[in-house]
């Protein structure tokens, strides 16, 4: 079955999943659809799962530890991932379009999603022959020094809102230390992780050290993070699943990395370059329509600039139009019915219990033609009390909620007044005010004049609610490498 019609792609979605190099059904013949969200049309489908393919997926997944993979020599192993980044580039065109008809987000940031997927494979490629150990001086009877070695078999649980680039993020890592993963993509948005094995296997990774195991979270999920021979778990999601996938790993004593929520804030002091802020504020907020665990969802704002901020960014907000994925609309659909859902009970809430403004959207909307897609529109909600849940909890969606402060030292005393501790970004022409706030805020990671400042090569985590353990840059190899100590008498 191929879709077709105006938003759709020219090639079967009806996927696979991936075990052992080849593509297989599920052991009971269980298969799931994904749905265009701009369209609510079923664009296609996988295997569901058991949890039994995932043990098998596991297993095929040890055996390749053992395999080619590991003959291979380093140089060998980082040209495979090299030529993976070549082909994701020429592939991207066609893998952006089925990611934004799988999840909804606007065709140049899938774009954006495809090179940074083809960077993660290009950067950790280079790293593959450079994980050396070191040698510890103990006099001259000893030789003492120490290897990297893989931890084995890593699991990949991957969120609905960056399917490729959290797979990616992930993966590239792990096989550069000489793992191999099995990777469990959200059942909202599976096909790209399935088709990234095609890309895979053209760049001559051995049969097993890429599985993919669709499915339900619950079933898939459960099983790969229960499994006894998973070393490493890397997770990205939700709070809860992070700590039910923590105590599962705690039994067979296998590490995690959790990637968590955020609840981040934007700080912009009175000297800030307000052009620059609004900007920056828009992009923190609005992208993938605020289904971003980095998203700046709180603008920290002093009174001093508080109206001509919002003078700025209003009309912005109210000027972007809601449209499809591919139409590189302005903003896309959320992912579901269920996030909007989410979403509107949060502004209601604002509005009943806080009696807030909502100076700019707090409505769904139902752009021409997409009538059953799932949109909101981009929201401001102005002047929220620390305690109000929209100051609190995390919405993910494109809610921007504004807090007012009288100096910089209540921007941090604000800004780190949140269960999570993600990111945190700040406006200010002072560098010795943006270097306090970034010494004294709780975050993973600190941006100064450009929310989202960084890429591929700067770590990224948590603290606090937001999660442990870092992924990107040279930080995340180590979650993916042990350290052997070898010492001999002479
Ligand atoms: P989720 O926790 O519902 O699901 C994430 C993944 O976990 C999915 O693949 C799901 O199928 C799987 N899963 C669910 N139950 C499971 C179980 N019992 N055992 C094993 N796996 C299970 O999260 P979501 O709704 O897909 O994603 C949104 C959340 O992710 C937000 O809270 C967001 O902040 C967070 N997120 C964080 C980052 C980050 O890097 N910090 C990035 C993206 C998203």
């Amino acid at each position: 079955m191929v879709a077709t019609g105006k938003w759709s792609v020219a090639e079967d979605l009806n996927l696979k999943m991936v075990i052992g190099g080849q593509r297989l059904e599920a052991s009971n013949g269980a298969r799931l659809t994904t749905e265009d969200p701009a369209t609510g049309r079923v664009i296609g489908s996988f295997p569901a799962a058991t949890a039994d393919d995932v043990g098998r997926a596991v297993e095929n997944s040890r055996a390749a530890l053992k395999g080619d993979w590991r003959r291979m020599t380093p140089a060998a192993r980082g040209r495979v991932l090299v030529r993976a980044a070549a082909i994701l580039r020429r592939e991207a065109d066609r893998l952006a379009r089925i990611e934004t008809l799988d999840s909804g987000k606007p065709l140049r940031e899938a774009k954006a999603d495809l090179e940074t997927s083809a960077g993660y494979f290009e950067y950790y490629g280079g790293f593959a022959d450079k994980l050396e150990g070191t040698s510890i001086p103990l006099g001259p009877d000893y030789m003492s020094f120490t290897l990297h070695e893989p931890v084995g078999v890593t699991a990949h649980v991957i969120p609905w809102n960056f399917p490729l680039t959290t797979t990616a993020r992930g993966v590239a890592p792990a096989l550069a230390a000489g793992c191999t993963a099995v990777v469990k993509p959200a059942a909202l948005t599976t096909l790209t992780s399935l088709l990234l094995a095609d890309v895979l296997d053209e760049a001559g990774l051995p049969a097993g050290v890429y599985n993919v195991v669709p499915g339900r979270g619950s079933e898939a999920g459960a099983a790969l993070v229960a499994h006894p021979d998973v070393a490493h778990v890397t997770f990205t999601g939700s709070v809860a699943t992070g700590q039910g996938i923590m105590r599962t790993a705690a039994d067979h004593v296998a590490s995690v990395t959790l990637e968590l929520g955020g609840k981040s804030p934007v700080a912009v002091l009175a000297d800030a370059d307000l052009g620059a802020a609004v900007e920056g504020t828009l992009k923190a907020i609005y992208m993938n329509a605020g289904q971003v665990c980095s998203a700046g969802s709180r603008l920290v704002v002093e009174r001093k600039v508080h109206a001509a901020m919002m003078e700025r960014l209003v009309p912005r907000v109210a000027a972007m139009e809601a449209g499809h994925g591919l139409d590189d609309a302005a903003i896309g659909p959320m992912v579901s019915a269920e996030q909007v859902q989410i979403v509107a009970d949060y502004v209601e809430d604002a509005r009943r219990a806080n009696s807030l403004e909502i100076l700019v959207g707090g409505r769904r909307l139902a752009p021409a033609g997409l009538e059953r897609g799932h949109f909101y529109a981009p929201t401001i909600i102005d002047d929220a009390p620390r305690s109000a849940r929209v100051v609190q909890e995390e919405i993910f969606g494109p809610v921007l909620t504004v807090q007012i402060v009288d100096s910089p030292e209540e921007a941090i005393a604000v800004a780190n007044d949140s269960p999570f501790g993600l990111c945190a970004g700040i406006y200010t022409r002072d560098i010795a005010r943006a270097m306090a706030f970034a010494r004294d805020v709780d975050a993973g990671q600190v941006f100064i004049n450009q929310y989202f400042a960084g890429g591929i090569s700067t770590p990224f985590g948590g603290t606090k609610m937001s999660g442990f353990g870092r992924e990107k840059g040279l930080a995340a190899l180590a979650s993916y490498y042990r350290v052997k100590c070898i010492t001999t008498r002479l």
